[in-house]
């Protein structure tokens, strides 16, 4: 064989195996069986003096909200998980993630996605990637008057968030909403929401049974927000105002998931 035809078989096994890697922590993550392991890495996202504050306090408790909203809703659907998940917080991270394309085309984003698996797992510092554990990175910034954030993502293929988060301490639980629909997008969740942020019914609705036309106090966490009796769309305060609703939780594997693991116990 020549020495070309050997370098494209080891090119394709190592093909092979990071499409069956990929598709082993998908399922072992979306079984349900045990907590979500869930690696936070915060970032300074602006430099600023602020998010070095934040980053500073952070605690593993901050993220505890997530974990009851979890709680809450596997329960809601009839699974007992407790904890549904563990949070490892990491020290601080000088680098940054390759920022996305701007316009959106098929061929760069999925250029950007491999480049940023690639970039997530030299970060690891392992040399085998730590399989089934969701990294979420965390890019703190200073909270500006009339600034929004760039855009954050859920990438369910390396189980990898990029969430951009205020640093401002009355934010935290806003920010848990946030890296809460990262997360299950990382899970295979789907956004429920269309142009100018506005959820779809009845998928992106808390309550999709009750008509599109009565005010909601609860979003839909893929939905995102919820319209209120002013009928004005509103970010929830906290996840306390945020549930899973049914077609999230088909996507996310709540149901099979759940069966399965019942089915297993017997
Ligand atoms: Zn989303």
């Amino acid at each position: 064989m020549t020495f070309r035809r050997v370098r494209i078989l080891i090119l394709l096994g190592i093909l092979a195996a990071v499409i069956s890697l990929t598709w082993l922590e998908q399922s072992l993550v979306r079984s349900w069986r045990g907590p979500l392991e869930v690696v936070v890495i915060p970032i300074n996202g602006d430099g600023s003096q602020q998010a070095a504050e934040t980053i500073r306090a952070l605690q593993e408790s901050d993220f505890d909200d997530i974990n009851a909203f979890l709680e809450r809703e596997t329960a809601r659907y009839g699974a007992k998980l407790s904890p549904a998940m563990r949070v490892t917080l990491q020290p601080e991270l000088q680098a940054r993630p390759p920022a996305p394309p701007r316009d959106g085309s098929v061929l760069k984003t999925i250029f950007w996605s491999l480049k940023l698996r690639g970039w997530v797992y030299r970060q690891s510092d392992e040399w085998l990637p730590q399989l089934g554990t969701i990294k979420l990175f965390l890019l703190y910034h200073a909270p500006q008057d009339g600034m929004a954030l760039a855009h954050s993502l859920g990438l369910q293929k390396g189980l990898i968030g990029v969430v951009h988060v205020f640093a401002d301490p009355r934010q935290a639980h806003q920010n848990n909403v946030v890296i809460a629909h990262e997360l299950l997008h990382t899970l295979g969740a789907s956004d429920k929401y269309a142009a100018g942020g506005w959820p779809v019914f009845p998928h992106g609705y808390a309550e999709p049974d009750l008509p599109q036309s009565m005010p909601r106090q609860q979003a839909e966490i893929m939905g995102g927000r919820y319209v209120n009796a002013a009928g004005r769309l509103v970010m929830p305060a906290s996840l306390a105002q945020c549930v899973i609703g049914s077609m999230t939780a088909h996507e996310i594997n709540f149901d099979e998931g759940f069966r399965r693991r019942f089915a297993a116990s017997d």
